[in-house]
C-alpha cells in the first residue's frame, strides 16, 4: 500500500455548467493506493475550488468542493473496466476530474436563501437592506400580483 498526496494544477477547465473548476487551479489529492488481487484500488480524497455564478442572481461566485473517490484500476488481463493499470501506473487525473464535475452543483447559488433578481429592476434582491426580504411574501401583497406586468415567458413564481 501507499498514499500520496499531490497538489496539482486543473489541467484545464473542469465543468460546463454556471460554476467550473478553472484550468490552473490548484488540485489537492489524497491518496491511498491498495495492491488487491484484480488490480490496484485507489481511495482517496480531493479538494479543490470552483468558480463561476450564482444561478439566481448571477453574483460571482468561488467556493470550495471536496470530493471523495474509491476505484479499481484492472490489470489489463483482467475484465476490461473504466480503468486499468498501463505500464505499472495508474493514471488518475481522468478519476479525479470526472469525480470533481459529478460534484459541482448543478444549481449554484451565493447563499441557500438567495432570492435572485427582482423581476421588475434587474436588481439583486440579496443586496437591498433587512430581513423582510427574507420573509416570503405574505396574503397582505397578493392583492399587487394583478398590477404586475405579464410574466407569462418567465419563470413561475414561488
Ligand atoms: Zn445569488
Amino acid at each position: 500500500m501507499r498514499e500520496f498526496t499531490l497538489d496539482v494544477p486543473a489541467p484545464q477547465k473542469w465543468g460546463e455548467g454556471l460554476v467550473s473548476v478553472p484550468e490552473g487551479e490548484s488540485v489537492l489529492v489524497d491518496v491511498r493506493l491498495e495492491s488487491v488481487h484484480e488490480g490496484i484500488l485507489a481511495t482517496g480524497r480531493i479538494e479543490t475550488e470552483y468558480s463561476g455564478v450564482c444561478g439566481r442572481c448571477l453574483t460571482d461566485i468561488v467556493e470550495p468542493v471536496e470530493v471523495e473517490f474509491q476505484e479499481l484500476f484492472a490489470y489489463p488481463e483482467m475484465e476490461a473496466t473504466d480503468f486499468g493499470v498501463q505500464d505499472d501506473h495508474v493514471d488518475l487525473e481522468t478519476l479525479v476530474r470526472d469525480a470533481t464535475v459529478l460534484a459541482l452543483p448543478f444549481q449554484p447559488v451565493c447563499q441557500p436563501d438567495c432570492p435572485g433578481l427582482d423581476a421588475a429592476t434587474g436588481e439583486r434582491l440579496a443586496v437591498s437592506t433587512g430581513t423582510e426580504q427574507r420573509t416570503p411574501l405574505d396574503s397582505r401583497w397578493a392583492a399587487l400580483q394583478q398590477f404586475t406586468p405579464d410574466h407569462d415567458d418567465e419563470e413561475p413564481r414561488n
